[in-house]
């Protein structure tokens, strides 16, 4: 259970990913793990430990973390927090981004420490059912269904507001980005921003198509977002360092681009070999192919994306 739960996809944990997508038996050693805590904006502040980035909204009503990462990293991660000084009260709230075990592995241990989860309607389902994670092709992961501890308590369909510390925190719900229940996460009073994996710094993202992502969907998500936003906010993406609007519109262009030319090639009536074959992607293979997602894996990204191919490979004619 451990090793399926922290082996789904991780961009900083690049190494447990591969551990576990080829079958070796060893997790992470999480002692040697430290988390690195960044003030963003006024009470807001950036935890980075191994997974998905945190954001933590911490004040005089207590405190709120957007994501939690992994399970064994949670008393690291609430002794950060305290080691703050801002306040002795608890984790209040924990809002997941989405369902992978990079983001919400930790829920379990916050939840029994006395922590609300809020999530999206998809994130409860997808962590109650588990399933299979995946770009429709070479990525692909086995989720196990998560204990019930470890399940949202509050969902929701659209958005939620949590009014805590002085700002409506307003997790809104983007459809099929990155998986089917993506939540960005806004707080207006500090000009912070948390995108979840709708935004990622490690290069070409990982669309969990097998979860109802597109790449579509990832680019309407960071339009709609984009255009809300004030031009100096705070952007924590997914996974990476803290970023700003540039360059979330450089992921934008770079998606918008590479999407193009694979549905020129659809068009062309071309298959995913031929499309790889003919490295249809290298303009941008410098700057975006990264050790998670390569881009071969992203050409199947895109193309399983088009084609509606959730797992096995359908071959185009
Ligand atoms: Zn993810």
């Amino acid at each position: 259970m451990r090793r399926l739960c922290l082996s789904i996809i991780a961009a900083s944990l690049l190494s447990a990913f591969w551990v576990a997508l080829a079958g070796a038996q060893q997790d992470p050693d999480w002692s040697k793990v430290q988390i690195k805590v960044t003030k963003v904006s006024g009470n807001i502040y950036m935890l980075e430990g191994e997974g998905g980035n945190i954001a933590a909204s911490v004040g005089e009503d207590g405190i709120v973390i957007v994501d939690d990462q992994f399970a064994p990293l949670a008393d690291k991660i609430q002794a950060a927090l305290k080691g703050l000084g801002i306040t002795d009260k608890p984790v209040r709230f924990v809002i997941n981004t989405h369902y992978h075990g990079d983001h919400a592995g930790g829920n379990v241990p916050f939840s029994q420490a006395g922590s609300t989860v809020i999530a999206q309607d998809n994130v409860r389902k997808r962590l109650e059912s588990g399933g299979a994670a995946g770009n429709g092709g070479s990525i692909k992961m086995d989720v196990k269904p998560a204990e019930k501890a470890a399940l949202p308590i509050i969902t929701f369909e659209h958005d939620v507001t949590v009014h805590l510390n002085g700002e409506d925190i307003r997790a809104l719900h983007f459809p099929a980005g990155h998986t089917d229940g993506d939540s960005i996460i806004f707080f207006p009073k500090n000009n912070v921003v948390h995108m979840g994996d709708d935004f990622v710094r490690y290069g070409f993202p990982f669309i969990d198509v097998a979860s109802g992502g597109s790449v579509q969907g990832m680019i309407s998500a960071m339009e709609k977002a984009t255009a809300q936003l004030p031009v100096d906010v705070k952007v924590i993406p997914g996974h990476g360092q803290l970023s700003n609007l540039d360059d979330v519109r450089e992921f934008v262009k770079m998606l918008k681009e590479t999407s193009a030319v694979v549905e020129k090639a659809l068009k062309q009536h071309k298959t995913l070999e031929q499309m790889k074959q003919e490295k249809i992607l290298d303009p941008w293979a410098k700057r975006w192919s990264g050790d998670f997602v390569k881009t071969d894996a992203f050409i199947e990204t895109l193309y399983n994306s088009m084609t509606g191919t959730k797992g096995e490979f359908v071959k185009h004619n």
